[in-house]
């Protein structure tokens, strides 16, 4: 299966996803959605962060866009 680099991070291209760094929190970008692969415990408000490089990840931006999209990508693209 080919795997595409908009379900990636934008920083690292790990495609592995967790709310917060160091948890065991594991979210894929599935078909424009974060879905929980394996979660520990649930919050009400969640964070996505990056398993591999911690970057904060824009949870409704990447809804939007279809794409991963970082909190860091996001500030470098609004300085254009
Ligand atoms: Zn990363």
């Amino acid at each position: 299966m080919q795997t595409t680099n908009h379900v990636r991070c934008p920083s690292c291209n790990s495609e592995d996803f967790v709310t917060k760094p160091n948890r065991y929190d594991l979210l894929e970008f599935v078909a424009g959605n974060f879905e929980v692969v394996k979660s520990e415990f649930t919050e009400e408000e969640r964070r996505i962060f990056c398993r591999e490089c911690g970057d904060e990840i824009n949870e409704k931006t990447s809804a939007e866009n279809k794409r991963v999209i970082s909190k860091v990508t996001e500030q470098r693209c609004a300085k254009k």
